[in-house]
């Protein structure tokens, strides 16, 4: 007879050991979407201990809504050799553009990515950075929900070599350490410079440029990267997400 107690503890004591293996890694990455998706993958490919923070229930970050709910994206050639990596092939819609389905995509990089070896703990929010000799050098997290709510509950701390900022849009690693560390970067006005309008052509390739170390310890990629750049937006084509993920992987793995 299955014992209700039994299924608890399994639970518990599993995430707990989860959590302590967690709590002092080579790299953590902060969101769920396309980019953090694709440097996990590669990290813990190349035996690096890497985990990713999630503050909402699911992982995929904008790629499950494909462009204004049509759940398909749009990938372009320069992407095609990181899509057959994860085992994905396209269809061709004409020359130079290809479709995938956004379901399949986001589900396929959270599956290899796993397999590959990286640690995903979804309803988890990063609310700060931990500072060591002038370097980014771990994570401040707390409840998803508790973020949400506005409690007053202190947080818990992890240790990491890098932090990976691929929380989209409002680059909320970033932000957090321009704020409350005074910290000023190297871009046209020392902080966050915010996206541009849409041009997807120039957008994509800023994506993968933008996609660098901005402190010492602290990476950005994907729409954070162009968000604290100062890049043109490019809308439902991903293939510069994926090509902003490996880079970020490949720069951290030549430090580690
Ligand atoms: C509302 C919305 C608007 C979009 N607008 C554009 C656009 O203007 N231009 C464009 O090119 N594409 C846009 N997209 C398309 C698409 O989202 C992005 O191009 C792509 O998903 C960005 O990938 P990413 O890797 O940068 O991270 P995202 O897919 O943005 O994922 C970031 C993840 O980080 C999580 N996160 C954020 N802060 C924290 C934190 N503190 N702790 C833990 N997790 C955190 C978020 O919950 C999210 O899941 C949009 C998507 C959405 C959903």
């Amino acid at each position: 007879m299955l014992n209700e107690v039994t299924i608890s503890k399994g639970i518990i004591n599993t995430y707990m050991q989860k959590l302590i293996d967690t709590l002092d890694i080579d790299v953590a990455i902060v969101g769920g979407g396309p980019s953090g998706l694709v440097a996990g993958y590669y990290l813990a490919k190349a035996g690096k201990k890497a985990a990713m923070f999630e503050k909402k229930l699911s992982i995929g970050g904008g790629i499950w809504g494909g462009g204004m709910m049509f759940n398909e994206v749009v990938v372009q050639d320069e992407s095609l050799d990181i899509l057959s990596e994860f085992d994905l092939q396209p269809k061709m819609f004409e020359k130079g553009y290809y479709t995938l389905d956004s379901v399949y995509l986001a589900s396929t990089l959270v599956h290899k990515s796993m397999k590959a070896g990286l640690k995903i703990f979804n309803l988890i929010a990063v609310e700060d950075v931990v500072i060591r000799n002038d370097a980014v050098a771990g994570l401040v997290i707390n409840w998803g929900a508790v973020d949400t709510l506005g409690w007053h509950v202190d947080p818990l701390t992890i240790h990491s070599k890098f932090v990976l900022d691929a929380t989209g849009h409002p680059a909320n690693i970033t932000d957090v350490l321009i704020r409350k560390a005074g910290v000023k970067l190297d871009t046209p006005t020392g902080g966050i410079v915010g996206e541009k309008p849409m041009e997807a052509d120039k957008g994509e390739t800023q994506t993968v440029e933008n996609t660098k170390q901005v402190y010492p310890g602290l990476y950005v990629s994907g729409m954070a990267a162009n968000a604290v750049f100062g890049g043109y937006r490019m809308g439902p084509i991903f293939g510069g997400m994926l090509l902003s993920g490996k880079k970020a992987a490949e720069e951290m793995i030549e430090k580690l």
